[in-house]
């Protein structure tokens, strides 16, 4: 029996080593950003962690299978497991992790629409949907902070919320915002707006201050200055876009044209110039 045991665990230690080996190891970093608030980078989007008296619950969840890497990363902060588990929109890289944290007793917490995104994908029964679905905001009361969840219609996709965390003057702001010095991602086919993401940028520079710590999606945490960088760079793109679009230029056309690249960003290989321009074309096409 004993020896049974030991090839079970020595397989299961050999599986995990091949998968680890195929991945590449995930590098994660905790960095405490105020007394009560954390952001923790690993592979996907970024996750903002309140951790205090009540407890402990986090701004999305990665991929499925970094939840036990995630659970002990919040473990050196706080043994519970998260109350709740907020989602920023429904893309994977931010929602994987949903049903591991509802499993281990979370609150899934998201947008209506990110409730019927996933229910489409997961099914109706599936662990992956939140227990609680808002409209236009949501206030959660907890760890002597008041977060409020605000949706944004049509921006990076139909169901984004941005988190201002009021006490520790923070906000994560999901994908409407990627840190890495180029363009967004509009995701159109998800109910993504290019002009729609920018009235959302305008609308958060407004609300936040020159201490607040701005939490990214993707890529290190900034501030608000960056934010009216990153809005001056997309008024720039969208009329580049537009004076190429303006005589009824088709999408091959416009493409051919590479009207963004004058500006010279550097693009992420899922992510290329092309892809861009193609989806700031349907974005500002489309009805
Ligand atoms: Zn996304």
């Amino acid at each position: 029996m004993k020896h049974g045991i030991f090839l079970l665990l020595t397989s299961t230690l050999l599986l995990s080593g091949a998968a680890q080996a195929d991945e590449k190891q995930v590098d994660f970093k905790l960095e405490q950003l105020k007394k009560n608030l954390y952001v923790l980078y690993g592979r996907g989007g970024n996750i903002a962690v309140s951790s205090g008296e009540d407890g402990i619950y986090i701004v999305d969840d990665q991929f499925a299978n970094l939840s036990d890497d995630i659970k002990a990363q919040l473990k050196t902060l706080n043994k519970a497991a998260p109350e709740f588990v907020i989602n920023t929109h429904h893309h994977g890289d931010h929602t994987g992790g949903n049903e591991n944290f509802a499993n281990a007793g979370s609150h899934i917490i998201a947008h209506h629409n990110v409730y019927e995104r996933l229910k489409e994908k997961h099914g109706a029964d599936s662990d992956y949907l939140p227990v609680l679905s808002f409209g236009q905001d949501m206030k959660l009361n907890f760890n002597q902070e008041q977060a409020h969840l605000w949706h944004y219609h049509h921006a990076h996709t139909d169901g984004d919320a941005v988190v201002f965390f009021k006490n520790a003057n923070a906000v994560h702001m999901g994908d409407l915002f990627f840190n890495l010095g180029s363009l967004p991602f509009v995701d159109v086919d998800g109910g993504g707006s290019l002009n729609g993401l920018m009235k959302a940028i305008e609308d958060i520079i407004h609300k936040i201050d020159d201490k607040t710590i701005v939490i990214p999606g993707h890529g290190q945490v900034t501030n608000k200055s960056a934010l009216i960088h990153y809005l001056a760079l997309l008024n720039q793109a969208k009329s580049l876009m537009l004076k190429a679009m303006h005589v009824g230029a088709s999408l091959e056309d416009v493409v051919t044209a590479r009207p963004l690249a004058p500006l010279e960003l550097q693009y992420a290989s899922w992510l290329p110039e092309e892809r861009v321009t193609t989806l700031f074309y349907r974005s500002l096409t489309e009805k």
